[in-house]
């Protein structure tokens, strides 16, 4: 099963269905364009997906699908 190892050294899988650690994005001005019900699998086509790291809480975004590199994030407080 593909995954990659987050900075921490936890393995997150990529392939699980449905995945615990995978979250779902689509921007504001692509959600716009749907007014009305929606096809599942269209809207789908339209999320960015991402990882967050059950371990550290790293978050791993897909901009480009998961053929390309993934990009990491870390979560910071802001007081
Ligand atoms: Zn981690």
């Amino acid at each position: 099963m593909p995954s990659i190892k987050c900075k921490c050294g936890k393995r997150l899988d990529i392939g699980t269905i449905p995945n615990p650690n995978e979250w779902l994005a689509i921007s504001d001005v692509d959600y716009d364009g749907y007014s009305e019900q929606v096809d599942a699998e269209a809207l789908y086509e339209k999320f960015t997906h991402f990882l967050e790291c059950d371990n550290c809480g790293r978050l791993w975004f897909f901009w480009n699908g998961f053929n390309g590199p993934a990009e990491c994030y870390e979560k910071s407080k802001h007081i």
